[in-house]
């Protein structure tokens, strides 16, 4: 569902290069959970946002469900990022905006009608136990509940993939076990195939069926996690 085809991204700083990731491939099926895990500076946020091209690769291929997306024209990227859906540490809503609104944004954005819209909100906040606050902004929400109005939007377009950049790093460990729960049931449920990024191990080895440990750009080790990808 996600490949990556000797995919590496350079930096230049100042006079400096820095090669944040090494020529790396990894090939992540359909229905699976992966996780990527390793210190700070490893290259494990960088990977994963060229899996969208947030961040534009050096050199090598990025494949989602099939389609290259690194020869995609600009539209073309648009209407196939549409299928990826990413969530972030602090969460990235607009904070001017309602949860609703939130969500809705990027209905908008696929140029959904206003019926449809106003349902598909709905929809999203409700698989996240967050329709009662649909009216509310994020500042009055905890981290818990602003990651899972990100989450909620992440789900709005029925991605087949979803991006998890240290998702659960801001959070203290109830609520941290809690989101991890919305993902497993996101996985389970919508069959979404779930990239996850984090330092955390304990996170890793409770949500992932395979975790792949970067150090220096590169991936060193993947770790099958002898779990079914789908928990019962
Ligand atoms: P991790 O997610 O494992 O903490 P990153 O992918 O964020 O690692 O970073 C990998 C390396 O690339 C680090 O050395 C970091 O400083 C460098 N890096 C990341 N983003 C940039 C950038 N936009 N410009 C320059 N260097 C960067
Ligand atoms: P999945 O891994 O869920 O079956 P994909 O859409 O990622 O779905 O891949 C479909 C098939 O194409 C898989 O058998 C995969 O191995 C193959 N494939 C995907 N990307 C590449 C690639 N860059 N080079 C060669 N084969 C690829």
């Amino acid at each position: 569902m996600i490949t990556f085809k000797e995919v590496s991204k350079r930096y230049k700083t100042g006079r400096q290069w820095v090669d944040a990731v090494k020529p790396t491939s990894l090939h992540i099926e359909k229905g699976h959970i992966q996780g990527i895990i390793g210190f700070s500076g490893a290259g494990k946020s960088t990977l994963l946002r060229m899996a969208n091209l947030l961040e534009q690769p050096t050199a090598g291929e990025v494949y989602i469900d099939g389609q290259e997306l690194t020869g995609l024209s600009t539209g073309e990227l648009r209407e196939a990022r549409r299928s990826i859906g990413m969530i972030f540490q602090h969460y990235n809503l607009l904070s001017n905006e309602t949860c609703a609104a939130n969500v809705e944004f990027v209905l908008k954005a696929a140029k959904l009608p206003s019926r449809e819209r106003k349902k598909r909100v709905e929809e999203c906040l409700e698989i996240v136990g967050l329709a009662e606050k649909a009216r509310q902004y994020p500042a009055q929400l905890s981290g818990g509940q602003k990651q899972r109005v990100a989450i909620a939007r992440a789900l709005a377009n029925n991605p087949k993939v979803l991006l998890c950049d240290e998702p659960t790093s801001a959070l203290d460990p109830v609520t941290t076990l809690s989101i991890l729960e919305f993902l497993e049931k996101i996985n389970r449920e919508f069959q979404v195939t779930i990239m996850l990024v984090t330092h955390e191990i304990q996170v890793a080895k409770r949500l992932c069926s395979r975790v792949a440990v970067m150090e220096n750009g590169a991936i060193t080790e993947q770790l099958d996690m002898s779990l079914p990808a789908v928990k019962p």
